[in-house]
């Protein structure tokens, strides 16, 4: 029998776990509510676990019943939600505003606890498979909190795939590329300290005014000037705060805050670079002082060639091979899976969740406050995770 028809029933209940999941909101290193409940589900199935693996993140191991291939896979699921007060009105909408699932992060997780409860339930492999309950997708680089507490010392895997839902592409749709999938998203605040005074007096003035409009200009030919054209690079300035109000006065201070969104780490890194020459000289030239704190973030998700012919390979076996895009476009979006591709192979998978009514939930973009995951999908990408593991674990 099919994996998917085995996975239509455990769908079900997954369904239900995921409405739970969604009423039930929670924020980076906070998802306490989808940790007791990946807790209870993998406590009644006599999977052993190990919780704590970055606050709030879990990892488990499901062995097959031969365990003599040597060979481990790891399937990744996130579970935080986002500062965003629901709009749906459905009935399993958030009960915590301010705060919803507008990611799918839901689903993801109740996916990951369908293919485990199959994997688990059958055994129908050869070696190990690594669960991995990550926190603090958005934002909190969940992945390296994971990692900094030892899960690839504890639960290594040869390969480590992950998925998303995506409203852009339909129902039994499934996208995925070699290289890079999803941007780096990094981001940074730039202080510079001038010297205020008044207006009519420039001269005796540092004015930040004049350092920030310099700056701004010289930081947008980084990616025109500094990046080889065939790469590709956004940094955009998105905040400046200048200036008292007041039209006779010049300030004594200013802040700039923008992004920097890379494909790979090399390019992200001489980017950070540029920006930090350009502040120094650029302070030198006005005699003002500029700090900088930038953040690394989201490392960019890179999938490896054997990666992804596994996930075509098995995306093939559960939707119609048509509907499986090896090729699709990377986005310019991040994710925070990027951290496990830069230390492991394997892919991140778009599983598209689309369906004909135009204004369904499915449809909406993630991060709105209409979304919702569908349901429908959760056999989907389970069976997808589960294909991975019989294929890639035989003898
Ligand atoms: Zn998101
Ligand atoms: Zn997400």
């Amino acid at each position: 029998m099919p994996i998917i028809n085995s996975l239509a029933e455990i769908g079900k209940d997954a369904a239900q776990w995921r409405h739970a999941l969604h009423e039930n909101p929670q924020t980076m290193y906070e998802e306490t509510f989808a940790n007791n409940l990946i807790k209870e589900k993998l406590t009644e199935w006599g999977i052993p676990f190990k919780d704590g693996l970055g606050v709030t993140g879990i990892a488990a191991t499901i062995t097959g019943q031969k365990d003599t291939s040597g060979k481990s896979i790891g399937l990744r699921a996130d579970m935080d939600a986002l500062n965003i007060t629901e709009e749906t009105g459905l009935p399993h909408a958030s009960k915590t505003p301010g705060k919803m699932h507008a990611c799918g992060h839901d689903g993801h997780t109740a996916t990951l606890l369908a293919a485990a409860k199959y994997l688990n339930d059958t055994k129908n492999f050869n070696g190990k498979v690594h669960l991995i309950f990550q926190p603090a997708e958005e934002g909190g680089r969940g992945s390296h909190s994971m990692m900094d507490d030892g899960l690839l010392d504890q639960f290594d895997c040869d390969y480590i795939f992950g998925l998303h839902n995506w409203p852009y592409l339909k129902k039994g749709e499934i996208a995925t590329r070699t290289g890079p999938l999803l941007a780096g998203v990094d981001e940074f605040e730039i202080y510079i300290k001038g010297k205020g005074g008044h207006a009519a007096m420039p001269h005796v003035t540092k004015d930040p005014i004049i350092v920030a409009t310099h700056l701004i200009n010289a930081l947008q030919t980084i990616v025109s000037r500094n990046v080889d054209p065939i790469d590709t690079a956004v940094l955009s300035i998105t905040n400046i705060n200048v200036g008292t109000g007041a039209v006779n006065i010049i300030a004594e201070k200013g802040k700039i805050e923008g992004t920097v969104r890379t494909f790979s780490h090399d390019l992200r890194m001489m980017i950070k670079d540029r920006i930090e020459q350009i502040c120094e000289h650029t302070a030198a030239m006005f005699g003002a002082t500029i700090e900088i704190d930038y953040d690394i973030n989201i490392d960019p998700t890179v999938n490896s060639a054997d990666g992804v012919d596994m996930v075509y390979d098995a995306a093939g076996k559960v939707v119609d091979a048509k509907n499986v895009d090896r090729d699709c476009a990377p986005c310019m979006g991040g994710e925070d899976f990027g951290g496990f591709m830069a230390v492991r192979p394997g892919a991140f998978i778009l599983v598209g969740q689309a369906v004909d009514e135009e204004n369904s939930p499915h449809n909406q973009g993630l991060h709105t406050p209409q979304y919702d995951f569908n349901d429908d999908i959760i056999p989907i990408g389970a069976s997808l995770f589960a294909t991975l593991v019989e294929d890639y674990l035989t003898e």
